[in-house]
């Protein structure tokens, strides 16, 4: 039977102190005890429902850790204040100094410069490789190798990773598997595919509105558990937690999360397909050019497209600018980086997002001057959209009809 997440998210019904519709947010640092041999205890383990101290566990952040936990068909979910948090805090609780990690080469800019820059001021060092070349990956693995992460979907170019591959090799050298599943959300579930660990940035896709920054973390019970043990978990006392009142509005925006990536999903399928018929390179996964197509259609949980990011190759760094702010000038979307947002957000990854990674490497991995990313939007007519699209490649020289 094929796994649906978002009727996952569905079944949860959740009531608020005062029957309310949402469940009601936590709006304390700290709570009561009614004695001290209970504050003891619950310093010494957890206990179901009672609660400390907000960095440790508040009831509103539980309320949206256990939807998420639902959502990638996980024991249990730990959020964060950011992606970045959510991503170094995992590494830190599984590696050690003089321990190693084998990364995507092609993984989220702030991802890279932490395992690049970050990561070996406290002995942890990484390598990089191409995810799609299995022999490159087990020769970069070692007895101190530790961790074995990628994307899901690759920033910027999106190649998908085929997670039930990693997962063998992990388990054949006793390491773990991280997948960042931040371009994915519902269509792809890592975990259920032989992942560890799950993490997400929430400031995109899940939450919807670009108006925060969150993160998160899903794997076993007995994972999360560590993250936030009092003594020891990088949760705990590295401080990465997410406010409850944003929590509560990330719960609210998670049960329209269904209907807003089928609905990007469609709009960039539409624009990709536009892209391509005008001869252009482009990178997205429901092309039938893609290399991966076939792989997203098997793996995949049907009904949710192939994603919300499109890449365009508009060759040259100056021409990619002029495009970019002619689409803005005409009110196609924003430039802007991030994305998941109801409005389009375009930008070039080589001078943003992934500008961490030095330019030769950026040319090995196919990252070029000129590509554009696309988080596109929730258009309501997306054929106008590309009609607008279509008259700012003419005029910048990229479409076919430009010659003529
Ligand atoms: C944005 C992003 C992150 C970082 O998340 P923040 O919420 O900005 O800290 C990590 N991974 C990917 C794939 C992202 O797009």
């Amino acid at each position: 039977m094929t796994f649906d997440p978002a009727k996952r998210i569905q079944d949860v019904l959740l009531f608020g102190e005062f029957g309310g519709v949402n469940p009601s947010i936590t709006d304390s640092s700290t709570y009561t005890f009614m004695s001290t041999e209970k504050m003891e205890e619950l310093f010494d383990h957890e206990i179901e429902g009672c609660f400390l101290y907000s960095r440790h566990w508040n009831k509103t952040n539980k309320y949206l850790s256990d939807v998420l936990a639902r959502m990638e068909d996980a024991e249990a979910a730990q959020v964060t204040a950011s992606g970045m948090a959510a991503i170094s805090s995992t590494l830190i609780q599984l590696c050690s100094a003089g321990d190693e990690i084998v990364s995507s080469r092609t993984v989220y800019g702030g991802t890279y410069a932490l395992m690049k820059n970050l990561l070996p001021r406290m002995g942890i060092t990484t390598r990089f490789v191409d995810m799609q070349n299995e022999a490159a990956i087990r020769a970069a693995i070692t007895p101190r190798t530790r961790v074995l992460y990628c994307e899901s979907m690759s920033n910027p170019l999106l190649e998908v990773s085929d997670i039930p591959a990693l997962s063998r090799i992990a388990r054949e050298f006793g390491i773990r598997l991280i997948v960042d599943n931040t371009f994915s959300p519902l269509i792809l579930s890592p975990l259920r595919l032989g992942a560890d660990v799950v993490v997400h940035s929430m400031t995109k896709f899940i939450n919807g509105t670009s108006d925060c920054v969150a993160g998160c973390i899903i794997s076993s019970q007995e994972f999360i558990a560590s993250l936030s043990d009092i003594n020891s978990g990088p949760c705990m006392l590295f401080g990465p937690v997410l406010d409850s009142l944003r929590a509560a509005s990330l719960l609210k925006n998670l049960h329209s999360l269904h209907i807003r990536m089928s609905q990007h999903s469609k709009n960039a399928l539409y624009l990709a397909q536009f892209l391509e018929q005008e001869g252009l390179p482009v990178h997205y996964p429901g092309l039938e050019s893609h290399p991966q197509h076939q792989w997203m259609t098997t793996h995949w949980n049907p009904g949710f497209g192939y994603g919300g990011i499109v890449a365009l190759d508009a060759g040259e760094s100056a021409v990619a600018a002029k495009l970019m702010a002619l689409m803005q000038e005409r009110k196609v979307g924003y430039l802007a980086v991030s994305l998941g947002y109801f409005k389009t957000l375009f930008s070039a990854p080589a001078h943003s997002t992934s500008s961490e990674i030095p330019e030769d490497e950026l040319a090995s991995i196919g990252i070029s001057d000129g590509l554009i990313r696309f988080s596109v939007g929730l258009d309501r007519d997306i054929e106008q959209t590309c009609g607008i699209i279509r008259d700012c490649l003419a005029e910048v020289g990229l479409s076919a009809n430009a010659a003529a």
